[in-house]
C-alpha cells in the first residue's frame, strides 16, 4: 500500500486556516478528506517539537480513519521570548482558539520583555512540519521555515491566526495583508510541502 501513489489522503487539522491552504497545496488528483468532517477531535499534542506533534496527530487521525494521513503541526517562534509561543501557539488562544487573544498575550509578553520593542525589529519565524502517516507507520517528515518580523500593530484582515502580526523578511506587508495566494506562495507550509510532495 505505501510503495503505490497516493490518490486519497485525509488532512489531519481541525483548523480551518490550515486546511484550505494545504488542499491548495496538494495536486488536483489526490482525493481530500478532512476529519472536520469526521467529526474526530484533536489528540493531545504532548511532543517537545513540531516534527513530535505532527507525528502524534497524523499517526492517531490514520488510526482512527484507516485512511493515510497528512498533518501539519506549526507555529510561531519569536526569539526574545525563547521562541514562545513556538509549539504552544495555538494554546495561547485558549479554549476557543482565540487568535485577537493570542496576538494580544504576545503583545503582553514582548510590553514585559522590553518597553522599547516597538522601534526595534523583533525576530520571529513560522515553522511548520508535516507528517505523512499510514496507522502507526511513518511515511515522510519534513520542516519548513519563514523569516521575519512582528509589526509594532495588528495589520490586514486576511489569513489566521497570527498572520496580522508577522511580516516576512524582505517584505513590507504582514501576513494578514497578503493575499491567499502571496502568502501561500512563500509560506512555511509551502516549504514544508516542497519538502514532502515527492512522498504523495
Ligand atoms: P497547531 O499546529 O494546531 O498546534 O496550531 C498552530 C497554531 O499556530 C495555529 O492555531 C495558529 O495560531 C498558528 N499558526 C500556524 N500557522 C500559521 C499561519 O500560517 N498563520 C498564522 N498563524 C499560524
Amino acid at each position: 500500500m505505501l510503495n503505490k501513489k497516493i490518490n486519497k489522503i485525509l488532512i489531519g487539522t481541525n483548523n480551518k486556516g490550515k486546511l484550505k491552504e494545504i488542499r491548495n497545496l496538494l495536486p488536483k488528483n489526490i482525493k481530500t478528506l478532512s476529519t472536520l468532517s469526521y467529526k474526530l477531535k484533536s489528540p493531545i499534542e504532548n511532543g517537545k517539537t513540531f516534527k513530535e506533534n505532527s507525528l502524534i496527530k497524523s499517526k492517531y487521525f490514520s488510526r482512527k480513519t484507516n485512511l493515510i494521513c497528512l498533518a501539519d503541526d506549526s507555529g510561531l517562534e519569536i526569539d526574545i521570548l525563547n521562541k514562545k509561543p513556538g509549539i504552544y501557539s495555538a494554546r495561547w488562544g485558549g479554549k476557543n482558539s482565540d487568535f485577537n487573544k493570542a496576538i494580544k498575550k504576545v503583545y503582553n509578553e514582548l510590553d514585559k520583555k522590553d518597553t522599547n520593542w516597538k522601534i526595534k525589529k523583533i525576530k520571529a519565524r513560522f515553522v511548520c512540519a508535516l507528517s505523512i502517516c499510514y496507522l502507526n507507520k511513518k511515511i515522510a517528515c519534513v520542516e519548513g521555515k519563514i523569516e521575519g518580523y512582528i509589526s509594532s500593530k495588528p495589520k490586514g484582515k486576511n489569513g489566521f491566526g497570527y498572520d496580522p502580526i508577522f511580516i516576512p523578511k524582505n517584505k513590507k506587508k504582514t501576513f494578514g495583508e497578503m493575499n491567499f495566494v502571496q502568502k501561500c506562495k512563500i509560506d512555511h507550509r509551502y516549504i514544508a510541502f516542497k519538502k514532502i510532495k515527492k512522498f504523495l
